[in-house]
């Protein structure tokens, strides 16, 4: 028989009693976390979002309550009257906040039962992931889901705060809209009133906050859920959620100030202490130094040794001394073995004519002098991984190098060395460093990365493609380059190789976490770029018309960024995927395992829509 609440009052919540408490009256509510029976003791834990009290009840103070709780099973919903009590020192849990006291039970009221769950919210060892998935309201009970997702909330209410005290409107723009592009594809609604036309759910709300700025609300933002419907790799989510922003007449540094002032609110809010602002680099020296646009720099540079190598080394080893010979170290893994080190050339893969040495002490063996040279350069200290990546003597040149390069500092040949070797890097860095804990807990290293390429050339397609979103500003200085550009469309070298992006990325130990720029606001750039895009005029107005339309009516000058909300989130709990910070995620093959979702619909629904679904082959 369940009990009613009634007029009871809770008058606690579980985690809050303390040694202060003794004595008092207090009535507490919760979920059965644990149950000990010794006879005529019986102990509840009990439990809610703050976190545990010991509940007793005694058979010799009132045995018709011990009795009512012997009914008791794990995750019932009870509610406790009783007095608060200190626990005699051999019982004290130092390892529970309230572990000082217990609640002595005079009253008890079962308000709920609970079936046998699956797993229990107390257990240690994770249960299958799916199985948490199904049942997530028993998997959001564990103390590790509660408190990833009140760092969720504390986080997003420290940027929001932020962001409003400088000055920014919190605006909503709509879900159901046209397609904005952001390089994936799009989930779309199919419209019963309108039978044949859909709506696209917004990849971003890109073009919503240029028109609040040509509409003149100065300075926008909004937490706010994306939609992009992607091959899902590892860890992604096809609605996940961006802390999206646009102001008016800023300088990039403007937006990077903003970014700077709202992360620092947002890592204290975790906990952390983070000092804006944060180090600066174009995106060439990164590919120069990194070998990619999201450089780690917990870990160092690359160093060119190429100076260190005999011209006999050079020959002997048959790498080519016109190209860098970059030495990649990773700190402090300590000695490798064989297999370890076998591991490695695996992991490489060469982006054209690189080659990789992942036997420092082979190399010190046979050219002593030489590994003696390369070691003081690297500044190499004990246990620390030293490989060498350099250019085949007969190298030939990465084809899409060769675009980038032709306007760049950096030659295809080099360019396919850095790259290959900032893959390398990573993979070294993720197998390696990780597992020797080379990395602290609460190191944050940021770094904006600034002057992207405008455009990537597509090779499969033979033309350009936006590298940002088609709506980036290039760089003032390179707008002769664009126009030149725009008369050399299908060539892998044209000009456009060399504009220059208004874009930046704000990254964080090897992880891009937001990415923005500077807004075209001026029609003539806009119709350049997509023209540069292979997009004529009534193509773009096709698809932009109401976004160009707008820019004619007097643009200001404006800039932003987005960031991800999940992957912050996940950085700050110290969680391992997306899924442990988001409440209701889907899994990688885009299933919402709770709801069931998607599913099948029924014919009257289809036929409403106008919609005839074509079995896929196979069913
Ligand atoms: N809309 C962009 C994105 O979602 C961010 C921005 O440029 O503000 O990546």
């Amino acid at each position: 028989m369940l009990d009613f609440l009634g007029d009871l009052r809770r008058t606690h919540m579980c985690g809050v009693l303390r040694a202060s408490d003794a004595g008092k009256k207090a009535v507490l509510m919760g979920w059965v976390n644990r149950r000990r029976d010794h006879g005529h003791l019986l102990f509840i834990d009990l439990r809610d979002r703050t976190g545990v009290t010991q509940v007793v009840f005694n058979t010799d103070r009132d045995a018709a309550v011990h009795e009512k709780a012997e009914s008791l099973r794990n995750e019932y919903v009870i509610a406790v009257t009783g007095t608060v009590k200190l626990r005699d020192a051999n019982t004290i849990n130092p390892n529970m906040p309230s572990g000082e006291v217990e609640l002595v039970a005079e009253e008890l009221r079962i308000l709920n039962e609970s079936k046998l769950p699956p797993f229990l919210p107390g257990d240690t060892a994770l249960t299958h992931e799916e199985t948490r998935l199904k049942h997530r309201y028993i998997d959001l009970r564990r103390d590790v889901m509660q408190f990833n997702i009140e760092t969720r909330h504390k986080v997003a209410k420290a940027i929001r705060d932020y962001l409003s005290a400088q000055g920014f409107f919190e605006i909503e723009t709509p879900f159901m809209t046209r397609s904005t592009p952001e390089g994936a594809r799009d989930y779309l609604v199919p419209s019963r009133v309108q039978p044949g036309t859909f709506y696209a759910l917004p990849q971003s709300p890109q073009m919503f906050k240029q028109i609040l700025m040509i509409s003149g609300f100065d300075k926008y933002f909004q937490i706010v859920r994306c939609f992009r419907d992607e091959d899902l790799r590892a860890d992604r989510q096809p609605e996940f959620t961006q802390i999206d922003l646009e102001m008016s007449y800023p300088q990039p540094d403007s937006v990077w100030g903003v970014v700077e002032g709202f992360l620092r609110a947002a890592f204290a809010a975790a906990g952390y202490e983070i000092n804006p602002p944060f180090p600066r680099m174009d995106y060439d020296e990164a590919i120069r130094l990194y070998g990619i646009d999201k450089p780690d720099l917990r870990l160092p540079p690359f160093t060119d040794v190429r100076e260190c190598l005999a011209a006999e080394n050079v020959q002997e080893l048959a790498i080519n001394p016109n190209l860098p010979v970059i030495a990649i170290r990773i700190p402090k893994v300590g000695d490798l073995s064989r297999k370890e080190r076998d591991d490695i050339k695996p992991m490489f893969h060469s982006k054209g004519g690189a080659r990789v040495f992942e036997d420092f002490k082979r190399i010190a063996n046979r050219y002593a002098a030489t590994a003696e040279a390369v070691a003081k350069k690297l500044d190499a200290g004990e246990g620390d991984l030293i490989v060498l990546v350099a250019g085949a003597a007969q190298a030939s040149c990465g084809e899409n190098g060769a675009a980038f390069a032709s306007h760049r500092k950096v030659t295809p040949q080099e360019l396919a060395i850095y790259t290959s070797a900032g893959l390398l890097r990573l993979a070294l860095a993720q197998k390696y460093a990780e597992r020797h804990q080379c990395f602290q807990k609460g190191d944050f290293r940021f770094l904006w990365v600034t002057n992207f390429p405008m455009f990537e050339w597509d090779e499969a397609e033979q033309q350009w493609m936006a590298a940002h979103h088609p709506f980036t500003s290039p760089h003032e200085q390179d707008m002769k380059l664009l126009a030149e550009g725009v008369e050399a469309l299908h060539d892998p070298l044209s000009p456009l190789s060399a504009v220059r992006a208004l874009a930046y990325d704000v990254v964080l130990n090897g992880t891009e976490l937001g990415s923005g720029s500077i807004r075209i606001h001026r029609r003539d750039v806009q119709s350049r770029i997509f023209r540069a895009l292979g997009m004529n005029e009534e193509e773009a107005k096709a698809r932009f018309g109401f976004f160009l339309e707008a820019l004619d009516y007097g643009t200001p000058p404006h800039g932003g960024i987005a960031l991800g909300l999940d992957r912050m989130v996940m950085i700050l709990a110290g969680a391992e995927s997306l899924r442990e910070v988001i409440p209701f995620p889907k899994t990688a093959r885009a299933v919402d395992l709770m709801v069931d979702a998607p599913t099948p619909v029924s014919e009257k629904q289809l036929k409403e829509l106008g919609i005839a679904v074509k079995k896929p082959a196979g069913l």
